[in-house]
């Protein structure tokens, strides 16, 4: 194989080939067969003969197909399965998954838009620009490849870094850290943290040097704290109140709605699908929510609504990522791991907030209008 970053996705063929059995339509887009004694690939729902078993092969997207020497059927135009917004992001999704060193060029290639079309509407639906998304995919393989022993040289490219030179070049890239030391289970980071009192009970805060990695609520600060080393069982934690003033100071306003939710550098640690959902919720504005189901579409995963609520469950910085925003299609509010009273209160005080600025535009425009209008048509 010459692509070292060709990595199949943990693929299920047997059900793919029930469902090109199936013909089903709900697969199209999501892979394309490709029939070795023809040449040819389909999408799950062509309604070509069936080839055997044998002669079958699965692909992600019709790029890795074309790339393994495969021409795209005339019957069914398996290129085009792709056309509609969710579908074609998953399938960009995919296609990074299995290589992430695709450049922009070849993605708008694929999606059938311009370069930057391709690269909007990417950023619009996941949060990450295609190279963000990219990196995190190397950085996911390589974490797993590494905790499963595999030597740093060979980890760095079974996980797409073309030499293991560029393991090293950017610090703040892979791991944060040399994969060496990663290797040695120095998953040992620090965290600086601090409590304090909100008007919605106890708040901890806990930062590593490259941004927060968790704030929680609860009841009693000794609470926050086990939880918090049950989190990071390998971190070494450091009661800091002083470094975290400031911090502390901005979160403790909005949540008092004295204050806008403050924009502080996160470093968050989840899988690349946990991390896609808490950078679309960071997208929802104050005073709005959206529904699990919303998020999953966005995402182009609309099935995946179930995940999507467990990531919003696991979400370790509460507020800063706000996973309060976020509902159930039948308007109920859900749970919230930090009590549903708190939610509850949370979207309020937003709303309220949120339509009071509302408010305040009104006047600023209403004394627009009152001024005289000259020059006006
Ligand atoms: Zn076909």
């Amino acid at each position: 194989m010459n692509s070292p970053a060709r990595l199949p996705r943990a693929p299920a063929p047997e059900r793919r080939w029930e469902l090109v059995s199936g013909r089903s339509r709900s697969a199209d887009g999501q892979f394309v067969y490709a029939v070795r004694t023809t040449g040819i690939y389909c999408r799950p729902s062509c309604s070509a003969r069936r080839p055997l078993r044998d002669n079958v092969e699965f692909y992600e997207t019709p790029a890795l197909a074309r790339a393994a020497g495969y021409r795209a059927c005339l019957r069914c135009h398996p290129d085009a399965a792709m056309s509609s917004g969710s579908e074609l992001i998953r399938v960009l999704c995919a296609h990074l998954d299995a290589c992430p060193d695709a450049s922009l060029a070849e993605l708008a290639k694929l999606a059938q838009k311009s370069p930057s079309h391709t690269h909007r509407e990417f950023k619009r639906a996941t949060g990450l620009t295609p190279g963000q998304y990219a990196r995190e995919v190397r950085s996911q393989k390589l974490r797993a490849e590494l905790s499963r022993g595999s030597p740093v040289a060979r980890a760095g490219y079974a996980a797409g870094y073309g030499s293991s030179s560029r393991l090293y070049t950017s610090p703040s890239g892979a791991l944060g850290m040399e994969p060496s030391r990663y290797k040695r289970g120095a998953e040992a980071i620090t965290i600086r943290f601090a409590t304090c009192p909100t008007s919605l009970g106890e708040l901890l805060l806990g930062r590593t040097e490259r941004g927060v990695c968790a704030v929680s609520l609860g009841e009693d600060p000794r609470d926050l704290e086990r939880e918090l080393a049950r989190e990071f069982p390998k971190a070494e934690l450091i009661r800091d109140d002083d470094a975290l003033k400031q911090e502390l100071t901005l979160i403790v306003a909005f949540v008092a709605s004295e204050a806008a939710l403050p924009d502080l550098p996160l470093d968050l640690r989840g899988s690349l699908f946990q991390k896609r959902v808490w950078n679309l919720l960071r997208q929802i504005p104050a005073g709005q929510t959206a529904t699990y189901a919303e998020l999953a579409e966005k995402l182009g995963q609309p099935t995946a609504a179930r995940a999507v609520a467990r990531a919003c469950a696991t979400n370790p910085v509460a507020l800063l990522v706000p996973c309060h925003r976020v509902i159930r299609s039948s308007g109920e509010l859900a749970g919230y791991r930090y009590g549903l009273s708190r939610k509850k209160a949370l979207l309020e005080r937003e709303a309220e907030r949120a339509s009071a600025s509302d408010r305040s535009d009104l006047k600023g425009r209403a004394a627009q209008l009152k001024r005289p209008s000259r020059g006006r048509s």
